[in-house]
């Protein structure tokens, strides 16, 4: 049977982490970005660990070669045998061409979202050092303020959510993210849903597209 190995690509503020997070409950699958498992690799203090630090604290970006090979170590772990989500990854091209080989990924799904939306979300985005994510007015923890429901970490605002960050890394997502839904329209199913709307809504419409793929339905009607 397949498995789902789904991409979830947006803009920074569309709700990827959000919808990827409902999808990971839905089934049962695990989420997979590269923030987390690099800073897992930084805890446990690996020799890979070691030398991702040591390029950030520099102020690099890590190159996509190391990237590409913590996703491909993940991906093909125990912990994803169920199936997989990624979110934030791939980013460019010179990621997308080895993950099409080791991935294999069988539904993209893009979360569409404008500029001036992002900008105006991503201001109220608070998360834990887990990566669990909230919104202070569209979806604020339920058990205690400013505390992560799951783990009770404290909450705090990721230092590049201010206008001019977000802006800036939009315009690298339009440059270097955006073109891989052209290079993805002949290898992979793709799935556009409106993100402008509530959460629900989104994960509403994200779920009846879904159901008209065959092999995910039968999946969903299980539920
Ligand atoms: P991404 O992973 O695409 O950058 P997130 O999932 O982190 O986006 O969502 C960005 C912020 O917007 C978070 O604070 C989240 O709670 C909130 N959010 C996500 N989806 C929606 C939505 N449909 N409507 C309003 N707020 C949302």
């Amino acid at each position: 049977m397949n498995r789902p190995r789904f991409v979830i690509l947006g803009p920074q503020g569309a709700g990827k982490g959000t919808q990827a997070g409902r999808l990971v409950h839905r089934f049962h699958i695990t989420h997979i970005y590269p923030g987390q498992i690099i800073r897992d690799e930084m805890t446990a203090g690996t020799a890979l660990g070691k030398k991702v630090a040591k390029t950030m604290n520099a102020g690099k970006l890590i190159p996509n070669r190391i990237t590409n090979r913590l996703i491909r170590e993940r991906i093909e772990s125990k912990i994803c045998q169920s199936g997989w989500i990624t979110d934030g990854y791939p980013r460019n091209l010179a990621q997308a061409k080895p993950f099409q080989k080791f991935g294999h990924p069988n539904l993209i799904i893009h979360l569409h979202l404008t500029d001036d939306a992002a900008v105006k979300r991503l201001s109220g985005r608070r998360m834990c050092s887990r990566g669990h994510v909230y919104h202070l007015q569209h979806d604020p923890p339920k058990k205690r303020r400013g505390y992560c429901d799951h783990d009770g970490l404290k909450l705090f605002q990721r230092e590049d959510d201010t206008p001019q960050a977000i802006r800036k890394r939009l315009h690298i997502y339009h440059h270097e993210t955006e073109p891989l839904l052209h290079w993805y329209k002949e290898k992979v199913l793709i799935i556009t849903v409106d993100a402008h709307k509530s959460i629900p809504l989104v994960y509403r419409d994200m779920i009846a597209k879904m159901k008209r793929i065959s092999w995910l339905s039968s999946r969903l009607d299980q539920k």
